[in-house]
């Protein structure tokens, strides 16, 4: 009994002693902590930038640029990763901007700014691959430690970026090759929640159309894709696309800027309201047509252009002009990207058709 109240007794002073810390200290207790990413330590109400390393392998490494925004306040992290694709110009642009943008004293929580996911890409001004694997960033997620180049760098992205995070948004727009229109890509996982978050996000980022995306896999050991990798890892991510064939335009630019701001005011980061609610289109089916030809490609319609069922959207040809394939719409909808230079391979994409939920197969004439 004595030995019961004694223990009792002890932990009602020590009970006693952290409240009095709680209530005499409060910063104390609250002490925001230095933020790390490979390398770099950032501490609060700074910004600091650093190489975040991607190991050696057969003599070949390489290293990605980031900027770590930790501000002064706590918050959410909020991941914005750029150049996946080493030819989409504008979402790079965009970062920069935002790095000397925000102020990290009056900003709450924390931007991790991957400036150039596959910076061996945007060296060699490449489409679509990285040159030293001729693999595709994008669909090599979530990466191997001991894989190539491409999946080394997903494999770090997966572990420093995605893992750190509570949310992302992965930046893309028409690859060097692409006539392509804005639009977001939100991507379903059957967790309510989760879904709810993301379509938050879309309607932040403020780019209509938005696409109703459910065929990414649920698989997280090939979940290929960078958002679709932070999506399966819990974490509430979006893939937007603005600007096209390889351009810098001030429209496409701060059109990812502005995307931003507006995910970070909706996750509290930033003062202001969100911006008011709009209606975008919704993009409730669509398909990405691949070419079977190793040739060229000649376009028959322009990005945004509205196709119907059937209609010739291009041709390929062989390397001596003769056509080989009549590319055509598999369903009425929306351009939303095509192939604007000539080379064409196979298995590459050719155009992807959406079609808005709406229209529900009518076309807007009869609207
Ligand atoms: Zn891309």
């Amino acid at each position: 009994m004595g030995m019961l109240w004694r223990t009792t007794r002890m932990f009602f002073f020590l009970a006693l002693f952290f409240l009095w810390r709680a209530t005499a200290f409060p910063h104390t207790m609250e002490t925001r902590q230095p933020f790390s990413i490979g390398n770099l330590t950032v501490e609060p109400g700074k910004t600091g930038s650093g190489w975040l390393r991607v190991p050696e392998k057969d003599g070949v490494g390489t290293a990605l640029p980031v900027t770590v925004i930790h501000g002064a306040a706590k918050g959410k992290c909020l991941a914005l990763v750029a150049g996946v694709h080493g030819y989409e110009y504008p979402p790079i642009l965009a970062l920069y901007r935002l790095r000397d943008m925000v102020n990290p004293q009056t900003l709450s929580g924390t931007l991790i700014l991957v400036h150039i996911a596959n910076l061996p890409a945007f060296q060699k001004r490449i489409i679509y691959y990285n040159p030293y694997d001729w693999k595709n960033l994008n669909r090599v997620f979530p990466g191997q430690a001991e894989g190539t180049l491409s999946q080394r760098i997903a494999y770090v992205l997966t572990e420093e970026v995605i893992k750190k995070c509570d949310y992302l948004i992965d930046l893309h727009c028409g690859d060097g090759n692409e006539a392509l229109i804005p639009y977001t890509y939100w991507m379903i996982s059957g967790d309510k929640n989760l879904d709810e978050a993301t379509k938050h996000m879309a309607l932040a980022f403020g780019i209509s159309p938005i696409i109703i995306d459910e065929s990414r896999s649920k698989d997280i050991t090939d979940s290929r894709y960078l958002g679709n990798t932070a999506i399966l890892l819990g974490k509430p991510a979006i893939t937007t696309e603005s600007g096209y064939l390889g351009k810098t335009d001030e429209e496409s630019v701060s059109r990812n800027v502005s995307g931003i701001l507006g995910v970070m005011r909706l996750v509290q980061m930033i003062e202001g309201k969100a911006a008011s609610p709009f209606e975008p289109v919704w993009i409730d089916k669509y398909e990405v047509v691949y070419s079977k030809t190793d040739g060229l490609f000649f376009p028959r319609t322009k990005m945004g252009y509205y196709v119907h069922k059937g209609q010739l959207v291009g041709l390929t040809t062989d390397y001596f002009g003769n056509v080989k394939e009549e590319l055509r719409a598999p369903f009425s909808g929306i351009i939303l990207y095509i192939i604007n230079t000539p080379p064409t391979n196979v298995g590459e994409p050719l155009y992807e058709v959406g079609r808005p939920k709406e229209e529900r197969g009518g076309s807007p004439e009869k609207k």
